[in-house]
């Protein structure tokens, strides 16, 4: 659709906002998200952050660039500006990021009582000293800075500066926000118990920061635009609070040349989908705006064009801030410039993408398929390799995986045919969004569903359950497979790898049981939750829901471990207690009995007996590749069958994200030459210095 059938009511999101010295070409701005990336895979980052300026964002930054290795926050992977060496890396960078006229930034951190500093072994240095406050509780304390540490560490501001000048951005942003960086720590009472010239008083804890920012305007000749993010709310009695974060910009307004305005812990601003709304900031940043003559910007998981433009028309913010709906789709400005609405691939709020920070891994994102892959694998997150020598593709299952294959190879220009067994499209996508506070989740049919539906060379079967004779006759060159898995009801998962004995006049459910309407529907009922990621949770709310009681059985020291990769796990925790949902921490079932459960405890195997009504198992999942065994156990060739694929749950269960992931891949390499043994995605290698002469 050509720019000009965009309805007028959006044209405000692409004015031009001055930004201090630079302009932006819209409103929208990608504030700095991590990506697992990082200085381990520099260009990797790169390219991510170009499909980002080819999707029409406005202003494009960095993730954390950590200014000085007396402050680094290993084992999560940002990026580095210690010394010269790094600016080539982040030039790379700020040339990809202005590649389409966008603004360049940089954050720059040095996170202070956060740092731990497990790789450089420097002594850690903070506003005041104390035990590092990282979610990992290192055992190590930071030092109080005296009066020649602060100037040292202006100094080391300064380089940074100085270098993110010469790298190329346009623009710095200094962080002060989600407790993380330092900037915080000095205006907050909490982490700042100074008593000399920058503690006490509001207009104390604030010197470092206006010296800070007077240093930068002299470094860089007034020629960069300086961001300030700040937490909008620090909970706590002496908090940086919602009150004193206004006070200090009426005192402050044209400090920096844009506010960046960013909720409270990283927990509360990147809140998933299942507890918190688009635009959940609004009450902590309206306002705000009458306060200072600088632009504002805040985030809030945007991707209705329509609530953009209610956040800028009353008045809230001048700049829509996005780090996940960017991530799901780096083209979000342009499809909304463009009137191209039904082809946003919405965020869906699963904070997949955090886990690939918080694990050190690479980032994925569930929607985005080809995010941190537009190097590693020359993915791009709207095009995709043009179709190859063979022609017909059947894709049996139309979950996740199923659904993105058709996706990709109907846009390649191949003959697919999906066949699925049930009544709707999206497999355990559609079956899981109907789960409390998982609607959103639907978001990753949706936007496949309606990409696939004006394709002519796609067709679609529900209803069609296919057997091997089915697929021996439909006559494709190549079938995938992608019928998904089911959830196990034998206690079998991590602790358990066998089965535990069970009576079998106890009702025993999975949570397909319960998606599908069954199970309980009131009476005591034990889950046993052995998966530790958000489905034990999401089940037990059903149960309570339905009027059951529910006693919570968990090997683990505390519900939905893994959570805290998505940032859930103190909210599901107290989510389940304030439902009254007993918790048996560390316990684990040893028998199911006809009217109870044994429990045993993890640490001292002492045991237990607790009488119930039904035994809900959240355990593993069993994939169901029955038809790909069967298919392969035929002379599938014969029937002029070129491949046969497992792919996505039914090949190893997993969050969705990998599903979504198979699919891609599974139609991104179909024809593509075999690469035999080589490695299947490109990745950078430390440089290696001369050896030192002996
Ligand atoms: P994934 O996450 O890997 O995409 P899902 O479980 O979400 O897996 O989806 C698998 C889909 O495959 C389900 O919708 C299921 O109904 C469908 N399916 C399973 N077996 C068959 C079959 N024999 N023929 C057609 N569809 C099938
Ligand atoms: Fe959004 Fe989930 Fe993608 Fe992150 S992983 S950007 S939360 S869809």
């Amino acid at each position: 659709m050509p720019k000009d059938t965009r309805p007028t009511r959006y044209d405000v999101l692409f004015e031009p906002v001055r930004i201090g010295p630079k302009l932006a070409k819209n409103r929208f701005y990608q504030v700095p998200h991590c990506n697992g990336g990082g200085y381990r895979d520099p260009s990797a980052v790169v390219e991510m952050r170009r499909t980002k300026a080819e999707g029409g964002w406005g202003v494009i930054f960095t993730e954390q660039t950590e200014i000085h290795p007396t402050s680094e926050i290993t084992p999560f992977i940002e990026q580095h500006l210690w010394d010269d060496r790094d600016i080539p890396a982040l030039a790379r960078m700020a040339e990809a990021m202005k590649s389409h006229g966008a603004l360049a930034g940089i954050q720059l951190a040095y996170s202070g009582i956060n740092g731990p500093n497990l790789y450089s072994r420097e002594v850690p240095l903070a506003v005041t000293g104390g035990p590092i406050l990282t979610f990992t509780s290192d055992p190590v304390q930071a030092r109080t800075m005296d009066r020649a540490d602060i100037r040292d560490l202006r100094r080391w501001f300064r380089n940074a500066f100085r270098r993110s000048q010469q790298a190329g951005f346009d623009l710095i942003c200094l962080y002060g926000a989600h407790g993380f960086g330092i900037l915080q720590h000095f205006l907050s009472r909490a982490t700042n118990q100074r008593t000399d010239e920058y503690g006490g008083s509001l207009e104390n804890r604030a010197r470092f920061l206006r010296e800070v920012i007077e240093d930068a305007r002299e470094e860089t000749k007034g020629e960069m635009a300086i961001s300030l993010r700040l937490s909008l709310h620090e909970a706590g009695d002496l908090g940086f609070s919602n009150a004193e974060v206004r006070d200090f910009i009426e005192m402050h307004g044209d400090l920096p040349d844009i506010w960046d305005l960013a909720h409270g812990t990283w927990e509360a601003c990147s809140g998933t989908s299942r507890f918190k709304p688009e635009a959940a900031q609004e009450d902590l940043v309206r306002g705000i705006k009458a306060l200072t003559s600088k632009p504002v910007v805040g985030v809030g998981r945007f991707t209705s064009a329509d609530e953009m433009v209610r956040q800028i028309r009353s008045g809230i913010l001048d700049f829509i801030g996005a780090a996940r709906p960017s991530i799901a789709d780096p083209f979000l400005p342009k499809k909304i410039e463009e009137g191209r609405f039904d082809d946003i691939r919405e965020c869906i709020g699963c904070n997949i993408c955090v886990s690939g920070d918080m694990t050190g891994g690479i980032s994925r994102c569930t929607q985005n398929t080809a995010f941190m892959e537009e190097w590693r694998k020359g993915w791009h997150p709207e095009r995709m390799a043009p179709k190859g020598r063979s022609d017909s593709v059947l894709i049996i299952g139309a979950g996740p995986a199923g659904l993105e294959a058709a996706h990709i190879l109907g846009k390649r220009g191949y003959q697919v045919t999906l066949a699925e067994t049930g009544t709707t499209l999206g497999g355990r996508v559609a079956r899981e969004r109907t789960l409390p506070g998982l609607s959103a989740w639907g978001r990753v049919a949706d936007y496949r569903t309606g990409q696939i539906a004006p394709l002519p060379n796609v067709q679609t079967y529900l209803d069609s359950r296919l057997s091997a004779d089915d697929v021996l006759a439909m006559g494709a060159q190549h079938v995938a497979i992608a019928t998904g898995a089911h959830w196990r009801r034998d206690a079998v998962a991590r602790l358990h790898l066998h089965p535990i004995p069970t009576d079998a006049a106890m009702p025993v459910f999975s949570p397909d049981d319960i998606m599908a309407g069954g199970g309980p529907m009131g009476g005591r009922v034990v889950l046993y939750d052995d998966d530790h990621f958000y489905m034990g949770s999401v089940i037990a709310e059903v149960l309570v829901a339905r009027g059951c009681r529910v006693e919570f059985v968990c090997p683990a020291v505390k519900v939905a471990e893994w959570a805290e990769n998505t940032l859930e796990q103190a909210t599901i925790q107290r989510r389940l207690m304030e439902l009254d949902v007993t918790l048996h921490l560390s316990k684990a079932p040893e028998a199911v009995l006809g009217d109870a459960v044994t429990l045993a405890c993890l640490w001292t195997g002492r045991t237990s007996t607790l009488p119930c009504d039904a035994v809900v198992m959240v355990t593993s999942r069993r994939p169901d590749d029955a038809l790909y065994h069967a298919v392969r156990a035929r002379n599938w060739a014969a029937a002029g069958i070129q491949s046969v694929t497992l792919i996505g749950d039914a090949a190893a269960p997993a969050p969705i994200a990998w599903a979504t992931y198979a699919g891609r891949r599974y139609a991104e390499e179909l024809d593509a030459p075999d690469r035999g043994d080589a490695l299947p995605f490109r990745r950078e290698i430390a440089e290696l210095l001369p050896q030192d002469p002996a």
